[in-house]
């Protein structure tokens, strides 16, 4: 590590843009802490070390609450009062001096010990509510933790309160959450994938990220200055004058065009021959609602909405909160439809109460459309909530992680049941709310036909379709170069759905890559849902080719028999289109 010296550690950009500021290393998510004893004489300092660390916690925590509550309410900012509770149970604080009195070890690795123990027994009671608290405990624990870490020096301290870039080992969905983008400029990862729930969360926050960093926290150190590139995937430490005038001044050029690009949202997103694609936005947050008519969305092509049901691990809404909180988006989207996608907990996603004990391959696991079915009061809960926001404005509704029609028409029944019960309850919904299906999975698509009787659309996550399709974990940074959503075989399936004739959108990250915008326009997508921040850009390209060509290379794309020749034929025709996206 050197830290007079500019450096250029190269990652993989996943979201745009350029951070310039201080870097603060961030310890969230580590493992167990180091452990070495200590004297009797150390004990006292030791222990004051902890009583500090709580009471930064403490502050934390309620400045959090504070926050929450303003943007959010009082529902969501209860989460942290459960968490404060906890930082001084007093079964922990006695089992902790129980512990550091016996065992004479630094007092971070005792109380990760204590609280483990704690985590391990909550996991396993029978009630659900209390096993739901220990993704609080997992907080409150790392936040400890991270709080015993003294910061080292003046430049610690600058980076630990003004604004920085954030630098982690890895980040979970929910830290990528819980990040304030008041004061976090960019973050980088050493390991990530694009197409991972952080990377897809910081674009929607807009903000500038790369993952897959070899050896960034052997490099870094909090304090240093550094230079963020989202564009080239570069990380840049302790710049000279120079590059830092280089950026500045290519900062400002990039904040221009992409204003300029902004400024065009009233145009139709229309190829240059006449062939009109519903352009629409993919969202997470309620912050993000206002954007979705800046970019000049047509309304939302998928809501993701367990970012807001399952939001900091709390128990989840009840109908009438879902029912509210839909509405709004419902109602600020109108004319345009709003596309709520059911909850898709597992995988990668926040953590789900009542999921249990960890699973071995998540992924395969308990996950999706198979959460909802086996539990249908929760389920039911949301869909009579998605129907209700229907009566104020045009709502549709899919379903994620299906693998056939079993489960769709299992969806179904549900559905009449809710609606006859909104009906006997004097309740307005809308009867014609469109039903699709997301196809992500391979079965899904090559069942696409049959699934086709059964709904009104198609929504293609081509996350989710490329990482089972060509078995490759879409968040394991071992094979992140493996995952290519150009793969013959998931090209294949993409055109095998959308042949099967229904309206079918690409809401998949896939559909936010302009050289890849041809080929799906080609194939003959009817709609791309992207990011708010990336939806301007998507306009542009769209309104700049010619879907005449388009679909001839197609044609050529699918007698194509490897990704990379997919990808080229498909960026040729970008290139030519709109070469300015590239530079
Ligand atoms: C996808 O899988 O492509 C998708 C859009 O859903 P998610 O990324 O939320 O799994
Ligand atoms: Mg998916």
């Amino acid at each position: 590590m050197n830290t007079d010296v500019e450096m250029r550690l190269q990652g993989l950009n996943v979201s745009p843009g350029i951070s310039m500021g201080v870097l603060r290393v961030e310890a969230r998510g580590c493992a167990a802490p180091q452990m070495h004893t200590i004297t009797l004489d150390e004990a006292p300092r030791e222990w004051a070390r902890f009583e500090a660390a709580l009471a930064r916690t403490e502050e934390e925590l309620n400045g959090l609450k504070a926050r929450v509550k303003k943007i959010s309410g009082d529902m969501e900012a209860a989460i942290f009062d459960a968490q404060i509770l906890f930082l001084h149970d007093s079964m922990v604080m006695k089992s902790l001096r129980k512990e550091f009195d016996k065992r004479m070890q630094n007092i971070e690795a005792v109380y990760y010990a204590v609280v483990q123990n704690f985590m391990e027994a909550m996991r396993h009671v029978e009630d659900a509510y209390l096993r739901s608290r220990v993704t609080d405990m997992q907080d409150v624990l790392q936040r400890v933790l991270k709080n015993m870490v003294p910061a080292e020096n003046a430049a610690d301290r600058a980076a630990a309160s003004g604004p920085y870039v954030l630098a982690a080992y890895d980040l979970t969905p929910s830290d990528t959450a819980d990040l304030d983008t008041s004061v976090v400029l960019g973050v980088v990862t050493e390991v990530g994938s694009a197409v991972s729930h952080t990377a897809i969360l910081s674009r929607s926050l807009g903000l500038p990220a790369l993952v897959d960093i070899p050896n960034l926290m052997l490099e870094v150190v909090t304090g240093q200055y550094v230079i963020l590139d989202g564009y080239s995937g570069m990380l840049i430490l302790n710049p000279t004058e120079d590059t830092k005038r280089h950026y500045r001044s290519l900062q400002a050029e990039k904040a221009k065009a992409y204003q300029a690009l902004v400024e065009m949202k009233d145009l139709p997103s229309e190829t240059r021959d006449g062939h009109r694609i519903r352009l629409a936005a993919n969202v997470q947050f309620v912050h993000e609602y206002p954007a979705v008519s800046r970019c000049g969305a047509e309304g939302v092509g998928l809501y993701r909405t367990e970012f807001f049901l399952l939001g900091d691990g709390r128990s989840l809404p009840d109908e009438e909160d879902q029912y509210r909180h839909y509405r709004a988006l419902v109602e600020q989207c109108a004319p345009h439809e709003v596309i709520f996608r059911t909850l898709d907990a597992g995988g990668d996603k926040l953590p789900f109460e009542e999921m249990g004990p960890k699973e071995e391959n998540p992924f395969l696991g308990w996950r999706g459309i198979r959460v909802s079915l086996s539990r249908p009061d929760i389920f039911k809960e949301q869909l009579r909530a998605i129907l209700r926001a229907s009566a104020h404005g045009k709502v549709g509704v899919m379903f994620p992680m299906v693998s056939g029609v079993t489960e769709v028409r299992e969806v179904k029944a549900l559905l009449d049941e809710c609606r006859a019960e909104l009906r006997a309850a004097g309740k307005a919904f809308d009867p014609a709310m469109r039903v699709g299906v997301m196809v992500e999975v391979p079965s899904a698509a090559m069942m696409a036909d049959v699934l086709a009787q059964e709904v009104d659309f198609f929504s293609i996550g081509t996350n989710d379709l490329t990482q089972y399709t060509i078995a490759v974990d879409r968040v394991n940074y071992r094979v992140a170069q493996m995952f290519r959503p150009t793969h013959p075989g998931v090209i294949r399936l993409i055109h095998q759905t959308i042949r099967a004739g229904l309206p079918t959108a690409i809401c998949g990250e896939m559909g936010a890559d302009v050289a890849l915008l041809p080929l799906l326009v080609g194939l003959g997508a009817s709609e791309i849902s992207v990011g708010t921040h990336v939806l301007p850009l998507i306009r542009f390209a769209i309104r700049h080719l010619n879907y005449g060509e388009c679909r001839q290379m197609a044609q050529q794309a699918l007698q194509a028999s490897d990704a990379r020749t997919i990808r080229a034929l498909s960026k040729a025709v970008a290139l030519r289109a709109y070469p300015n996206l590239f530079d």
